[in-house]
């Protein structure tokens, strides 16, 4: 009956064109030390299980969540389990949750907002919703909106880019992305409700005007569309973008190793169905190369955000290396007053450091390529929550994540502008 259902559900599924994780599950994997910890790491790369790591090895303390399809479930565990290795069922059937969040998306389905104002921040969009509701916030607030195309993706999609100025030319600039990794949809999310906070408060709230009156902020919200249209059409966990590697029947470069910051070093998969492979070349994907020649052409971009989920994290440089950023100092202390204000709102703890030191080496990394170009307020988010949805974070959780995030982004923009370098 069970597999009778399964074949049913893979045959409608094949229909629709969807991939389907019925009876995926994802495990929190807990090492006792550090004999059990590089026999996880083992397990990642074992390549045979398809397994999708959502949440990598780092250190003793911290979990680790791998997804697991339904046909490696058992030898997963049968390896887990020899070893003494603890883990946790944290969702048991990926799809049925996933089921759960297509239906509460298409019952919030209303018909097209006319303007900003009736935009549904509290539910998940596609992509022609975000870019619909930028023509509409850029329509709406000409004097202080306007849409940059700074590049198309692989699939020819544009990469917009909403500046925020109220004049000046070349001022002094912070720059936001959003979705570089697509299927962490909270950050798309947030993405849009900060581009409608910020037209809402500008002339409102002292610290905003003041930075507005004097820098420009740069917004990309969709950075990765083609990954993110595909979680939408073909697959909810793709990360990746993508463009085909040749020889592979997988496509696609992890966007977040691609940068030309130790490319291709300790940190990143040069094995092409990786989620974490960095590519052919350094800044080989057009998302990647696009932010580069804009970076560089500008010149002036003093704070350089990049926004991932989860884990609730907030990281400067390096990732790829140990040695300190010189401005460790600096970084660390304005990290933890960001992340102080964040808290005040609902309470949500955030870890804070570097890269390496908190989450685990990385090369190829957005952050440090920034940081290594002269921008020296480079940070990366990791957003809400801890795992226990990890990326299918309830839409009912979008407005306070963006909300509480709003604090520790004013933070460093309040910082960046208050400290000239
Ligand atoms: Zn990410």
């Amino acid at each position: 009956m069970m597999r009778g259902l399964l074949a049913l559900t893979a045959l409608f599924v094949a229909v629709l064109g969807k991939d389907t994780f019925e009876g995926h599950q994802v495990l929190r994997i807990s090492a006792k030390d550090e004999a059990q910890l590089a026999l996880i790491k083992d397990l990642e790369d074992m390549i045979e299980f398809n397994l999708d790591v959502w949440r990598g090895v780092s250190d003793v303390a911290s979990p680790v969540d791998i997804r697991v399809p339904f046909e490696s479930l058992q030898s997963v565990k049968i390896y887990l389990e020899s070893q003494g290795i603890d883990y946790f069922i944290m969702i048991k059937d990926l799809q049925v949750m996933l089921d759960e969040q297509q239906k509460e998306m298409e019952n919030a389905r209303v018909a097209q907002p006319k303007n900003t104002d009736s935009f549904d921040y509290k539910n998940y969009h596609t992509i022609d919703e975000i870019y619909s509701f930028q023509d509409m916030l850029v329509a709406e607030n000409p004097n202080l909106v306007s849409k940059i195309v700074i590049g198309q993706s692989y699939e020819g999609r544009p990469l917009n880019v909403l500046k925020f100025s109220t004049g000046g030319t070349n001022r002094r600039a912070i720059w936001i992305d959003t979705g570089i990794h697509s299927r962490e949809w909270v950050t798309q999310a947030s993405g849009t409700w900060f581009a409608k906070k910020i037209v809402t408060d500008y002339g409102t709230d002292p610290t905003l005007t003041a930075i507005l009156n004097n820098m420009d902020i740069y917004l990309e919200i969709v950075t990765n569309p083609d990954g993110f249209a595909y979680t939408h059409s073909s697959n909810r966990m793709w990360r990746k973008t993508r463009k085909p590697n040749p020889g592979y029947s997988c496509a696609g470069v992890d966007p977040n190793r691609n940068w030309d910051a130790a490319f291709g070093s300790a940190g990143a998969s040069g094995y092409p169905c990786s989620e974490t492979y960095h590519g052919p070349y350094a800044h080989s994907e057009s998302e990647v190369r696009s932010i580069v020649d804009f970076v560089k052409a500008h010149g002036n971009i003093k704070a350089f955000v990049s926004i991932h989920a989860y884990s609730q994290m907030l990281l400067y440089p390096y990732g790829y290396t140990r040695t300190p950023a010189q401005d460790q100092v600096e970084l660390h202390n304005l990290a933890k007053k960001a992340i102080t204000n964040l808290a005040s709102m609902y309470g949500t703890s955030y870890r804070y450091g570097s890269i390496i030191n908190v989450i685990y080496q990385a090369s190829g990394s957005t952050v440090d390529w920034t940081y290594n170009q002269g921008i020296k307020y480079s940070y990366t988010f990791e957003l809400r929550d801890t795992g226990r949805y990890g990326f299918l974070l309830p839409a009912s959780q979008i407005v306070p994540t963006a909300s509480e995030t709003w604090l520790a982004l004013m933070a460093i923009m309040d910082h960046t502008y208050n400290n000239p370098y």
